[in-house]
Parts: C-alpha cells; structure tokens; sequence
C-alpha cells in the first residue's frame, strides 16, 4: 500500500512535470509565434507606406501637365546619368596625358549623336537604342530642332525614352561662331541660348542642360585660340554650362564616307583601352549608315563590358 502510494505520488509528480513543460513550451510557441506575427505585421505597414510614397509620388508627377518634363526628372533619379562636369574635366585631364581623377576601373560608354534631329536617321536610332535598352546623348542643333513639328516631336520622343538631350548651338554656322577661325564669345553664348529656350519651348520651361558641345570640337578651337577658349569656358562655368568633347568615334563625318562596318571598325580601334569611352557620332540627314552600324557597335560595347550612361 505505502508502496503503492509512493508509486502514484511519483506518478503525480510526473504528470505535474508534464504539464509544466507542456505550458512552458506552449507559452515559448505562443511568444514566437506572436513576435513574428508583429514582425510580418511592421513591414507589412513599411511596404503600406513605401506603396503610397511611390503612388504620391506619381499623383505629383501626373498633376504635373508637361509630360516630358516628368521623364526628365525621371532621367535625373537615375544612376545612369552622369553630370557634365565629370566628363569635363575627365576628358580635360586625359588630353593632357594625366590620369583621369574620375578613374575608378569600371568601364563606362557614353553613346553621342551630334547634328540632329534628322526626320531620317534619328527615330531609326531612337528605335535601335530602344531595342537595345541602352540610352544616348543627342547633343542638338537649335535650328533642325525648331523645323517643324516633327522634329519637335522626335527631340520630345528622345526625352522621354530616357536619353538625355545636350546643346550644340542654334546655327551651327563655323563663320559666325567662330569668325577666321576665332572663337567669338558673345556669338556663340547668345547661339548656346538661343538653342537652350527652343529646348525650353519645346520640351517645357523646367527643362535644362548643361552639357555643350562644341560644333567642330572644343579641342580644335582650343588649340587655334587658347586664350579666346578659356575666356569661353568661363563664361560658360558661370552659368554651369560644361563642354563635351569626345575621345573615340566611329568617324562618320570624318573623311571619306565609310558604310556600317567600318563605321563599327572605327569604334573598336577608338575605344580600345578606354575606360570611359565618350563616342561620337551623328544622327543628322544622310547619316543612315550610322544608324545601320549602331546594333553593331552596341552589341560590341556590350561583350567589352561596358555599362551606358548618358550625360547631363
Ligand atoms: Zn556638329
């Protein structure tokens, strides 16, 4: 009997034991259970609340009217934008034979397109660097831009397909902008401005550039009138212009007229060992071998591992 009743006094311990560590774990899964319950709930609200920014974000963008200028900002916030001064001095540095402060080892290609828009050649390249998703810098002419409203269109359509769009003066005349061969200050800013309020016009007033380039290239007046060109550059500092030149090309308005393949020939000789490569070419009328080169060149750059950004 006492034997017995030590036996069930054991046996009621044990199941007391039991029950205890039955509730202890119930209450450890209850705890770990609500705490991640409160976890998924917090980020469940973080997301809540990233989903309006981006929806108060886009309320603000669509109560703006100028459509263009919302894809110019959308340009802005991208990392694939890179500011005009960076490549201004970039380039400045490398013609002087120093190495680059902008230097870093990433390969980077920069897509220009001078002279245009051409009615021709440049919805076919709008149409190529689509295809390719890559995006280009169309350094525009004030006067092919103002036309008509189809040139109007095209320079609004390069916008809005994430390009970015720099200036390249009004007349693009040498012997006003740059008489005997003289760079001609007052000429070629009031040229500069005439081009950037067509711009202005045509793509709304918030629309701005500063990146410049020079018909015929900085590089060429510089070395026929250093002086002339450093007054110039100034002036255009001050108002944050910045000019581009480039340092490889595919030569289509260089020399003898070449067909697609040379044309691509051109870019591999002159980006070789490039880090930052900043290509010239031109989207202007009978430029349709540019064009027809441009899936080439592209895919090239891409197997090279370069990454595309534009300029602004
Ligand atoms: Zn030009």
């Amino acid at each position: 009997m006492r034997k017995n009743y030590r036996y069930n006094k054991s046996k009621d311990n044990n199941v007391k034991k039991a029950r205890i560590i039955i509730l202890f774990i119930t209450i450890i899964l209850l705890i770990i259970g609500g705490s991640s319950l409160i976890t998924a709930k917090l980020s469940g609200n973080r997301q809540e609340v990233q989903a309006l920014d981006d929806t108060k974000q886009s309320g603000d963008s669509n109560s703006n009217d100028k459509k263009d200028n919302n894809d110019s900002l959308n340009v802005e916030s991208n990392s694939e934008v890179e500011d005009s001064s960076f490549i201004e001095k970039y380039l400045d540095q490398q013609m002087k034979g120093q190495k680059p402060d902008g230097a870093d080892g990433k390969k980077v290609v920069y897509l220009t397109f001078d002279d245009g828009p051409s009615e021709t050649v440049t919805p076919q390249i709008l149409d190529i660097l689509k295809s390719e998703n890559v995006h280009a810098t169309f350094f525009v002419v004030g006067k092919a831009l103002d036309k008509d409203e189809n040139t109007k269109n095209i320079v609004k359509r390069e916008l809005s397909e994430g390009n970015s769009i720099g200036n390249h003066t009004y007349s693009h005349n040498y012997n006003y902008l740059y008489p005997n061969g003289k760079i001609n200050l007052s000429n070629c800013m009031s040229d500069i401005e005439k081009t950037n309020e067509s711009l202005k016009k045509v793509l709304g007033e918030d629309f701005s550039t500063r990146a410049i380039r020079f018909p015929g290239g900085h590089m060429t007046w510089k070395n026929k009138d250093s002086v002339g060109m450093d007054a110039m550059d100034k002036a255009l500092h001050e108002k944050d212009y910045h000019q581009i030149d480039w340092n490889s090309l595919s030569q289509d308005a260089e020399g003898a007229p070449k067909n697609a393949e040379q044309l691509k020939q051109e870019v591999i000789k002159t980006t070789a060992g490039r880090e930052k490569a900043i290509i010239l070419m031109h989207d202007t009328y009978g430029k349709e071998e540019t064009a027809k080169a441009l899936p080439g060149i592209i895919e090239y750059l891409k197997q090279q591992g370069y990454e595309f950004k534009v300029i602004k």
